[in-house]
């Protein structure tokens, strides 16, 4: 009896998931034996995440288990570690394990995503060190718990000054995620300051930069003209036209010499592709990192290794790079399901051919702005129809059951307004030199010295 084929996927998030469900369909038939190779074994429903941070949902909630997701595919949960192209090898490393594995395949699937794009050091400094990104669940957790901190902190000081800076947030990107980050956090630490007897709602301050002409620039000028007069309504300051070129911890410097005092920066400018390509060798990549794909999925001039998602750069029908979306993921991945079963049979393979099909941007309390197949709608409907589609998209009855409870008992119930320990060490420390009135460039702070 031949062996099976084996199809091997780098990255079970959106792309990889969809793809091994897809791929399913074709392995009796084809005798395929399909592994997923990923770090975790879930993959985050992005479109909730911010909601999850902000606690309106429980964080497991937009999780999806790769196991259950993709029940015939085998799973490893490991760090991707090398490609040997030669031999048709990738190297990994169980999580947990402290030895390298090799796992051979026939055919191979780079999907493994994208990273926050930083900036070098001499265009934007400070930013490893001082932001915080919105790309993982830990980010989310980790921005809530911060942001109870500093209530907590700006609560407890007499200098007005000071709990002004404390209660400063400062979102560098206004896209999608920079809007959607803002519109949810506005919400969640103006409401929380009732609990809090020194603490005032004009307390707080949130600041969005956004170096393009316009936030939202993905959307018709009418819409993003709406979003900012819907956030600056809120008390949410929009600056366009405007960068950071120093990121401190209790400051950032704009692009024109403005040092804005804040405790939080959120850095949402932009994405890049998975930089761990850079070191696989042999892999054609374009300028950005990205592995340059023909328009059927294959890796440029190679045979068996294909791209899918974020971390690929594939033109459309229009010859452009589709866009990094779970939406344009989750459609590629049956695509390249049949276009690799065409190669294994010998057939032809068929270009790709997935559209942006809408965008919804929730600005937060129930506000928000979509455009759907050339339709235009801000508001209260936009973000119901936000909602309603996210759910819907959800995969699985019991996960959108459990998100439709959620939203249900947010109605009568409170957030609690809870740390859940993630904020990593690195803001950790600051929060220590703060509190001593150092910072972590070594200039001194304007705030007295309080005790801890
Ligand atoms: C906050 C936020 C909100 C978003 N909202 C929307 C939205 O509303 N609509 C929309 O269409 N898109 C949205 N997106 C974009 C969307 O999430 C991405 O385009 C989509 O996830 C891309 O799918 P992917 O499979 O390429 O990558 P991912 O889903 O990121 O999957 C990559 C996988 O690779 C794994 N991985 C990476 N490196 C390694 C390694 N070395 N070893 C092992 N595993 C590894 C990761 O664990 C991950 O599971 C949003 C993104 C963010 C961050």
């Amino acid at each position: 009896m031949a062996d099976p084929t084996r199809i091997v996927i780098l990255g079970g998030g959106f792309g990889g998931a969809y793809l091994a469900q897809s791929l399913q369909k074709h392995a009796k038939r084809h005798d395929l034996e399909i592994t997923i190779i990923d770090r975790n074994n879930f993959f985050v429903f992005y479109p909730l995440l911010v909601e999850a941070g902000t606690g309106s949902i429980e964080p497991r909630h937009c999780t999806v288990p790769i196991r259950e997701f993709a029940r015939s595919s085998e799973l490893l949960m490991a760090e991707v570690k090398d490609l040997d192209l030669a031999e048709g090898e990738v190297v990994c490393r169980l999580i947990g394990d402290d030895r390298d594995r090799r796992v051979g395949f026939d055919h191979l699937v780079l999907a493994l995503g994208s990273v926050t794009r930083i900036l070098p050091e001499n265009i934007v400094s400070g930013v490893r060190e001082h932001a915080f990104e919105m790309k993982h669940m830990t980010d989310a957790v980790a921005i809530r718990d911060r942001a109870i901190e500093l209530l907590e902190l700006a609560n407890a000081t007499s200098s007005l000054e000071e709990k002004q800076r404390l209660l400063h947030f400062v979102i560098v990107g206004g896209n999608v995620t920079g809007i959607e980050v803002v519109g949810e956090l506005e919400n969640f630490v103006r409401d929380a300051t009732v609990q809090y007897a020194h603490l005032r709602r004009e307390d707080c301050s949130f600041t969005v930069i956004e170096g393009a002409p316009s936030i939202l620039s993905i959307l018709p000028t009418h819409l993003h003209d709406w979003s900012r007069r819907n956030l600056e309504e809120r008390g949410i300051t929009i600056q366009e036209g405007l960068t950071v070129k120093e990121v401190h911890g209790d400051h950032v410097i704009t692009s024109d010499d403005r040092r804005l005092p804040c405790s939080t920066v959120i850095w949402t400018a932009g994405i890049a592709p998975n930089p761990i390509l850079k070191s696989f060798k042999g892999l054609p990549l374009n300028t950005f990192g990205g592995l340059e794909c023909s328009p059927d999925y294959s890796a440029k001039g190679m045979n068996g290794v294909w791209g899918l998602g974020d971390c690929a750069s594939i033109p459309g029908l229009d010859a452009k790079p589709m866009p990094p979306l779970a939406q344009i993921a989750i459609r590629q991945a049956p695509q390249l399901a049949s276009n690799i079963i065409a190669s294994i049979e010998g057939r032809p393979t068929k270009p790709a051919d997935v559209h942006v099909q809408g965008i919804l941007v929730p600005l937060g309390r129930h506000k928000g702005v979509a455009k759907l197949k050339g339709i235009r709608i801000e508001g209260f409907f936009a973000w119901a129809m936000w909602r309603a589609i996210y759910l819907m998209k959800t995969p699985g009855w019991r996960r959108r059951f459990r998100l439709m409870m959620d939203w249900f008992l947010n109605l009568f119930c409170k957030r609690d307004y809870v740390q859940l320990g993630m904020i990593p060490a690195s803001h950790r420390e600051f929060h220590g030199q703060l509190r001593t009135g150092r910072t972590n460039d070594g200039v001194g702070s304007d705030r007295p010295a309080e005790s801890d």
